[in-house]
């Protein structure tokens, strides 16, 4: 059988005339702080297998549980589907890259990688379907994924504690079912001898971009605070993401960027942006730590701004119950709208519940209560506040005599409106529905546009 060589790694050729299988591969959970990304692996093995006459289609992004503690950074997972003639050369050439390119030194990269052949797909359809959303939404014990790919009888490789195999699964779940709300996002990634290093990416060009494609791209800046965010920091292999509606719009953003050279790219369909992992919840005492939710409930108490910066507020529901809910330090501005809610305020809160908190990615503001002030009365002759009289003894003017019993109430003006609003770019979760993407929102803030 003839081979073909990549970055010195040899593949099998497989020949055209044997019959195609159909298979799809999940992956995850191969990279760490210091470097790599699954995505990455993931366009690799895609480029690499299309060059020995295989057709690969669909790759997808999911993004899982937001709140999961082992996640390196926005725990996601990678799926692809590929026709085939020879599944086990390309089983052992997926398993060999993973091996040899996952950072497996690191004690929190436990690599996963699930196979779903061609017969098994309509039998396993329904429950990796509901292992996908029960991964974006709950916590699932590793065993669960083990017993669950046995039961399939799954072909599936781990590496170390072999905690990836939860993501792969998940991965492949989405596969199999194409029901559920998608965008996309292009990956561009560097070439490997400047992995590590700041990158080189033409700022003006970004803004180009976004304006040129906004609002069918989004979260490539953050006007508010004045931040690209499609590029990151970290020591990771990808050199700039555009998120949007079509792969149209996020390959015409993407054209527009200037940059240092591409190794290669990708679009992912994806479950980003579509608040997927929020769970509708009925009351307060149903909210469990490591949970997402949209809960509607009435403002207890104002915001209280805490070391940090971060700022909480008491929410209660109809039953008497209450939850604390935060907007932290990296939300920024976002702060100054939790601030300005009052108590008898009627809202609907979105976000993950972590340590008894929400942290809110979303607030939906349904009715203002009135906001009074109470302040020492005006004396009616020269307008000055009175003084306390003592204990007991009201209010008054030392100047003309004159005196109250009671403080004046006054009625403030309410600093905020009623609608939606959502944290800004830089803060925002990759699953994270933003607000340009609600059909009926009547009140939706652009921030900075
Ligand atoms: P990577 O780019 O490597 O995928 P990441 O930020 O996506 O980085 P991982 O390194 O994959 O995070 O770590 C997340 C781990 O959590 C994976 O092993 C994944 O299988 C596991 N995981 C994902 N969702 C859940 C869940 N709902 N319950 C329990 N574990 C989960």
């Amino acid at each position: 059988m003839p081979t073909k060589s990549f970055n010195c790694y040899k593949v099998y050729l497989l020949p055209d005339k044997e019959p195609v299988v159909k298979m799809i591969i999940g992956i995850d959970d191969t990279d760490s702080r210091e470097g790599m990304c699954t995505t990455y692996l993931a366009s690799l093995l895609i480029d690499e297998l299309s060059g020995i006459g295989t057709l690969i289609t669909n790759p997808l992004l999911i993004r899982l549980n937001p709140t999961i503690p082992h996640k390196t950074r926005g725990n996601a997972a990678i799926s692809f589907s590929i026709d085939c003639s020879d599944p086990q050369a390309v089983i052992d050439h997926v398993i060999s890259r993973v091996s040899q390119f996952s950072r497996l030194e690191c004690d929190t990269t436990n690599p996963g990688i699930a196979f779903v052949m061609d017969e098994q797909l309509s039998q396993v359809k329904n429950e990796l379907d509901d292992f996908f959303k029960r991964a974006v939404t709950d916590v699932i014990p590793i065993d669960d994924a083990i017993n669950l790919a046995q039961k399939l009888g799954l072909e599936f490789r781990t590496f170390k504690n072999g905690r990836g195999l939860i993501g792969s699964l998940a991965a492949c779940g989405a596969m199999l079912n194409s029901g559920w709300d998608h965008t996309y996002e292009y990956l561009a990634y560097r070439k490997q001898d400047v992995w590590g290093s700041p990158r080189s990416v033409d700022i003006d060009s970004i803004y180009e971009a976004d304006r040129n494609t906004y609002p069918e791209t989004w979260d490539s800046v953050d006007f508010a605070n004045n931040l690209v965010v499609c590029v990151p920091h970290s020591h990771d292999p990808v050199l700039f993401g555009i998120r949007g509606t079509s792969r149209t719009s996020v390959t015409e953003a993407a054209k527009t960027i200037i940059s240092e050279p591409v190794e290669r790219s990708r679009i992912f369909k994806t479950n980003q942006g579509t608040d997927m992992h929020l769970l509708p919840a009925e009351c307060i005492s149903d909210i469990e730590d490591m949970h997402s939710y949209i809960l509607e409930g009435i403002v207890l108490e104002k915001a209280e701004t805490i070391r940090g910066g971060h700022s909480i507020f008491v929410l209660g529901d109809d039953l008497g119950n209450a939850i604390e809910c935060a907007a932290f330090e990296p939300t920024k501005n976002f702060r100054n709208i939790i601030r300005k809610l009052v108590p008898g305020d009627r809202v609907v809160v979105y976000g993950s519940v972590m340590d008894k908190t929400l942290n809110v990615e979303k607030i939906n503001i349904f009715s203002l209560a009135d906001n009074y002030e109470f302040h020492n009365p005006a004396c009616p002759e020269c307008s000055k506040r009175m003084k306390s009289a003592g204990a007991g003894q009201g209010y008054r003017c030392k100047k003309c005599g004159t005196s109250a019993k009671e403080l004046e109430t006054i009625k403030m003006e309410r600093e905020i409106e009623l609608g939606f609003y959502e944290v800004f770019p830089c803060a925002r979760r990759h699953l994270a529905k933003p607000l340009i993407r609600f059909e009926d929102c009547e009140f939706p803030m652009f921030p900075g546009r």
